[in-house]
């Protein structure tokens, strides 16, 4: 006999939160918890070592966690005999187990699970400040989705940082007092590490025997699994981090890999925290006078702006964003997007402590790794597959529209009015990077030139006519149309002859 009364709630690898609208809607008497560590969801992408560990650990921390709180939890492992090796698999197996057809889960983040599990009942996921319906809407009245004008629709929606109707101290953004290069004596606080308990060790022994072959560096692990550790993370920020959010936004330090950043991507992205309450207590952070506006204003804007709204991208686009390629962009990905073995220090120490920590932050992804591919025309779809797997907080709603729209402007401006590109004088300007590069940063055609200038030029004269009717970057192709013609082969040929040498292997 079935019990109609019963339900298997099923509770996915980032919706590790008792806030989940599903377990809102379920019964602690009755209904069972299912989760499940499935083959498919290790093979979708390459991912990085640390990540397993990340996702797996807190998933079976979360399943201690609601036992204790009086749940029963039905977790599948992944060695465990039987486990099928996908989610629907599970989800039949547990069916049979617990003899009822009634399952539900709060709506996957990802198209790819959505797609899947659409025959299940969905509730919506809650921990998104802006719900589909309303992205949508504010879409639907726009000519151009500029994130502005989204993030003070949700400055008015959360009443974050408000006076009445007024945006707190007269200004939306307080951008112009940030992105400051790096000071010579810039100190800057380590993220809280953690030990491994024994759930984690286990996790870390089972990466160790069915990953050992994935990209990245499996120890030392040390961040949070818990929502418990999470919370000390995100204390351990407020204090020593949130007062000077944004100061440095831009800078990149050789061998610092953390400058003024959060590092709570992780943490949010599988819901060990709940962005909406990070943000009002960075509110109050500022209201009790702990942190000054422009920090508290920069941080918030990055969740309830550019997070959000790169989430209403996604589904707004999806499924057809994954394949757009306005720029028709060609070139496989090199090797070095693996091994670090380039010339060019910039790329090499991005590299570098990605393979390390699963981690660069925002400018390292953006204006380096981002930038060469823009520049250098690689195929969008191999960058996103890259971007999907080396990095902890990578999850697709949140990696495709960031690589695809604002590091690769293949969506043809959708999401940025204009492309990231930069030549080597940005990144001289807001790293210390080419002080140890063999690379002159100064130099553009010869054989030791940066090369970030020939191809940066080079970018804009293969989509010269593109650019040109931009207003963002009529100034540059104007300044490209000046130079004689001798430079303007120079550039291609350095350019050309820099890509063929880095398909060959030479850098
Ligand atoms: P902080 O700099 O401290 O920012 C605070 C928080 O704001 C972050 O934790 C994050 O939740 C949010 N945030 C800031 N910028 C963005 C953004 N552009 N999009 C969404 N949220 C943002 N972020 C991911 O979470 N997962 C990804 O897979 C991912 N891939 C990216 C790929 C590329 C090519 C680029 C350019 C950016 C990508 N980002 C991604 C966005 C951003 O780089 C990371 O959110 C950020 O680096 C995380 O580190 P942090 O927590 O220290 O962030
Ligand atoms: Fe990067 Fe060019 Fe600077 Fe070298 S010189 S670190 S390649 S920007």
């Amino acid at each position: 006999m079935t019990n109609p009364d019963q339900s298997i709630i099923l509770i996915l690898g980032d919706q590790l939160s008792l806030n989940i609208s599903s377990l809102r809607q379920g019964n602690k008497t009755n209904d069972i918890i299912l989760m499940a560590e499935v083959a498919e969801e290790t093979t979708y992408a390459a991912h990085h070592k640390k990540k397993f560990v990340l996702v797996f650990s807190a998933m079976r921390h979360f399943a201690e966690k609601l036992r204790k709180l009086g749940w029963t939890v039905d977790y599948v492992k992944l060695g465990d005999a039987g486990n099928s090796g996908t989610l629907e698999g599970e989800i039949a197996r547990a069916c049979d187990r617990h003899n009822t057809t009634n399952v539900f889960l709060t709506e996957p983040a990802e198209w790819r699970l959505r797609e899947a599990l659409k025959h299940i009942r969905t509730l919506e996921d809650t921990r998104f400040i802006c719900s589909h319906a309303t992205f949508n809407a504010w879409a639907n009245t726009r000519k151009e989705l500029r994130m502005e004008f989204f993030y003070r629709d949700m400055r008015k929606a959360t009443n974050l940082l408000m006076n009445g109707d007024e945006p707190e101290g007269g200004k939306w953004n307080y951008d112009s007092e940030n992105r400051n290069p790096a000071k010579q004596d810039l100190f800057t606080p380590q993220p809280p590490h953690f030990k491994p308990d024994q759930i984690t060790q286990d996790v870390i022994t089972l990466v160790q025997e069915k990953f050992k072959n994935n990209f990245g560096d499996l120890e030392p692990f040390w961040f949070a699994t818990t929502a418990e550790n999470a919370e000390i993370a995100l204390t351990h920020f407020f204090e020593h981090v949130l007062p000077h959010f944004g100061e440095t936004q831009d800078a990149m330090v050789e061998g610092e890999y953390f400058m003024h950043h959060s590092i709570l991507s992780p943490y949010i992205n599988i819901g060990l925290l709940n962005p909406l309450e990070v943000c009002r207590r960075v509110e109050q952070r500022y209201r009790e006078g702990h942190v000054p506006l422009a920090a508290a204003e920069g941080f918030i804007r990055q969740i309830i702006g550019w997070r959000e709204y790169i989430r209403g991208i996604y589904w707004l686009k999806m499924p057809d964003y994954v394949n757009v390629n306005a720029l028709s962009a060609k070139r496989p990905l090199p090797d070095f997007y693996w091994t670090g073995k380039t010339q060019m220090n910039c790329v090499k120490q991005a590299v570098k402590q990605t393979k390390q920590e699963a981690y660069a932050h925002h400018i390292q992804r953006l204006m380096i790794t981002g930038n060469f591919a823009l520049l250098a025309g690689l195929d969008p779809k191999q960058v996103h597959e890259w971007y999907l797997a080396v990095y902890i907080d990578a999850f697709e709603w949140v990696e495709l529209p960031n690589t695809i729209g604002m590091a690769l402007h293949a969506d043809g401006g959708l999401l940025g009015s204009k492309p990231y590109a930069a030549s080597g004088n940005y990144i001289n300007k807001m790293s210390n990077y080419c002080k140890s590069c063999s690379f002159n940063v100064k130099k553009r055609t010869e054989d030791d030139a940066c090369p970030f200038n020939a191809l940066y030029w080079d970018f804009i004269a293969r989509h010269f006519e593109r650019f040109r009717k931009n207003p963002r970057m009529a100034q540059t192709c104007h300044t490209y149309g000046k130079f004689d013609e001798t430079e303007k082969q120079a550039i291609a040929k350095r350019a050309a002859s820099f890509l063929d040498s880095q398909i060959s292997g030479q850098y």
